[in-house]
């Protein structure tokens, strides 16, 4: 940063004696640019983009292809295949989306647990789901800890993928036009999940 940038009318301000001393004009608006950045930074790792920026997306790419060794449930491709059913298997290893309005999560309203189809993790709760009139089941924010997000740039569009922290299975995409109080849209395929009621 430059001081002269910041009291163009004052060059003496610039003299080496000083500089170190103009507490007034440097460090507040230095400051706040840090903790920013800090910010910033721990909420990416938090979200699980700071790992993935290593390797960029390509077109044709197979996303999930050296993915499981980063997972606690990690299965051969095999392994899968015969652990999902084939539509399960298109959402969550394939990264497929399911068509609107086909899952009955869509309209499960009864108070419970979403939870992944892959590895079983506890992924939504009933309480955080809302109409959004996708046609995909949709809820402003996840379980603590139970998803990660990356950069997904297919199909021409820069959207924020989101997947289960355990097994990697692709969950759907976020977007920032969901409700109060997050203002978060998790759009989720119902195949990528299974629902459990709360016991009474
Ligand atoms: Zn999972």
């Amino acid at each position: 940063m430059s001081l002269s940038e910041n009291d163009p009318r004052n060059p003496t301000e610039l003299s080496p004696p000083r500089r170190a001393g103009v507490a007034s004009t440097g460090p507040t608006p230095s400051r706040r640019v840090f903790l920013l950045s800090a910010t910033a930074a721990a909420a990416a790792v938090a979200a699980g983009l700071v790992p993935r920026l290593t390797r960029p997306a390509l077109a044709g790419d197979t996303p999930r292809a050296s993915a499981p060794e980063h997972f606690e449930a990690a299965y051969s491709d095999a392994e899968w295949r015969k652990r999902l059913t084939p539509g399960q298997y298109e959402i969550l290893r394939q990264e497929g989306t399911e068509r609107p309005y086909s899952s009955p999560l869509n309209d499960e309203h009864r108070a419970g647990t979403f939870s992944c189809a892959g590895c079983a993790l506890p992924l939504f709760s009933s309480r955080t789901k809302f109409d959004s009139h996708t046609g995909w089941p949709s809820f402003w924010t996840p379980l603590e800890h139970a998803v990660g997000t990356r950069t997904d740039t297919t199909f021409g569009m820069v959207r924020t993928e989101v997947h289960c922290r355990r097994c990697g299975g692709h969950l759907g995409h976020v977007f920032d036009d969901g409700p109060k109080p997050t203002g978060l849209r998790y759009c989720m395929n119902g195949l990528a999940m299974t629902f459990s009621p709360q016991a009474a």
